[in-house]
């Protein structure tokens, strides 16, 4: 997903093109605005955490581009290109460091489990929409 920040800064383009660069294949592609709730299931891991509350409100503040990437090893592999939560401590040349402006704002999420890649497809996108 690439968060609303991003998005507002019309990032959408440049992470993409980074993302296919990376061998990945965009198998669903969509943009949305989260309601606070859907955004709240969401991250519904993170709910007894103190940043959940402004986290799930800034992820519901704006549009969002949700995608389905399929690659081999697609998981670790999407994680290693994006980087660090916090960017701070995110290697030169990921996503999150060239991208991100804050732990919060930080340009992009990404699934990190199969399971989670797998719940989460299946929170954005039926079977319809995939490729
Ligand atoms: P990741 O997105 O790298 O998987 P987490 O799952 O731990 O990181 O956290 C989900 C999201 O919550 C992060 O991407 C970030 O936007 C936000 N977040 C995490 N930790 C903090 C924090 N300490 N303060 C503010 N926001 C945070
Ligand atoms: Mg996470």
């Amino acid at each position: 997903m690439i968060k609303p920040a991003a998005v507002e800064a019309n990032q959408v383009g440049a992470i993409l093109n980074i993302i296919e660069e990376h061998g990945f294949r965009i198998s669903a592609i969509k943009k949305l605005i989260m309601s606070a709730e859907q955004a709240r299931n969401f991250y519904i891991e993170h709910k007894e955490r103190p940043f959940y509350g402004e986290l799930a409100n800034f992820m519901s503040s704006a549009d969002v581009i949700t995608l389905i990437l399929t690659k081999e090893n697609a998981v670790q592999d999407f994680r290693k290109l994006i980087g660090a939560t916090n960017p701070e401590e995110a290697a030169e040349g990921t996503i999150r460091k060239r991208f991100a402006k804050s732990m919060r704002k930080n340009a992009v999420h990404g699934s990190d489990s199969k399971e989670s890649a797998e719940r989460e497809a299946n929170y954005f996108f039926s079977k319809m929409e995939r490729f």
